[in-house]
């Protein structure tokens, strides 16, 4: 299915800026392999040759002079791991990670994803896709319960187009984000319908199993035209986030935070069976529900697993 094109008229750029110019700060809006494309304040904008791996990402500030690109520090920096374990950098000096998720996503998703974000630093939102279906008020309500006291939920449908006003106006409020979700639940629909720009390929529910489906490589970064910017970067689609590790899910699961500092007789306490542990303290005294508990417990398994796993094969 094709999404309809947004056809308003953008105001044409300033010309682009060649080698002779002096010094000027940009930052990196398009990244081809070989060349990276800088925005310029002034919304001029030029290319810029790099080597292969230099390690630009979109997102970084950097200065340009006479061709030559210097990086300036990164405020943040989001990884993802690829099909066969390499890690990636994924942007830079992002501020918000928007979790995409519909009816068929899988159980657990949100919750690694979330701890993942606050892991990088980045202030995760949930965005609950496809609610012109039918049979989505229950999970809306379910999903509501869970995490309306730890990240803001945005329930949207990217076909019809409706709630998006609160989620524009969340990212207009100077954010930077990239979309996280699993494959079909309407990641490229939503960008699409958010930066008309950008006409990414929605793929067609009989495309589902096909692995070979063509996907460009290249990473973007759009301005919102009510504000805020998102990052698109295919292989991160596709792929996800970095795994967290047992100690990050055991400090940031969502819903134990609500509870201030957790404040565990040790440091690295995993909240399962330690003496003194400020998590089992809430869920006997009802203060965090069980079923919560539970569903930690079940992540908290399978990155043990992981990680194990991980180890023998000599990943880390
Ligand atoms: P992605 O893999 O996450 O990028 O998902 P796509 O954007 O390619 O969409 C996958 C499928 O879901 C396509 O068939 C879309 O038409 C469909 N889809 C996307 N958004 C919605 C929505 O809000 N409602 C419904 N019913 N279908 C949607
Ligand atoms: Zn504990």
């Amino acid at each position: 299915m094709k999404i309809e094109r947004n056809k308003t008229a953008r105001p044409t750029p300033p010309p682009d800026l060649s080698d002779s110019d002096p010094v000027r700060e940009g930052v990196i809006v398009a990244h081809h392999g070989v060349s990276v494309e800088v925005a310029f304040e002034d919304g001029r904008r030029r290319m810029v040759r790099v080597k292969r791996n230099s390690g630009h990402v979109v997102g970084d500030n950097v200065t340009v002079t006479g061709g030559v690109l210097k990086r300036m520090p990164r405020r943040t920096e989001l990884r993802r791991r690829d099909a066969r374990g390499g890690i990636h950098l994924v942007a830079a000096n992002l501020d918000v990670l928007g979790i995409v998720i519909a009816h068929q996503s899988p159980a657990g998703f949100i919750d690694r994803a979330i701890v993942a974000a606050r892991v990088a630093e980045l202030q995760p939102f949930v965005i609950v896709n496809k609610c012109d279906l039918a049979d989505t008020s229950e999970l809306l309500s379910r999903l509501d319960g869970i995490y309306a006291g730890s990240v803001p939920l945005f329930a949207i449908s990217a076909v019809n187009r409706s709630g998006l006003q609160p989620l524009q106006e969340f990212l207009s409020q100077g954010h930077r984000g990239v979309f996280v979700g699993s494959s079909g639940v309407g990641k490229s629909s939503l960008l699409n319908v958010l930066c008309p720009d950008i006409d990414l390929k929605v793929r067609e529910v009989s495309d589902y199993k096909n692995q070979g489906r063509h996907t460009t490589t290249v990473s973007t970064l759009h301005r919102l035209s009510g504000g805020g910017e998102l990052v698109d970067t295919p292989g991160f689609r596709e792929f996800g986030l970095v795994d967290i590790t047992v100690e990050e899910l055991a400090a940031y699961f969502p819903g134990f935070e609500e509870h201030g500092e957790i404040a565990c007789r040790f440091r690295n306490c995993r909240h399962r069976t330690e003496p003194g542990c400020a998590v089992i303290r809430l869920v006997e005294q009802g203060s965090i529900p069980p079923e919560r508990y539970a569903t930690y417990m079940e992540i908290l398994g399978e990155v043990e697993a992981g990680q194990a796993e991980a180890r023998s094969k000599d990943w880390r």
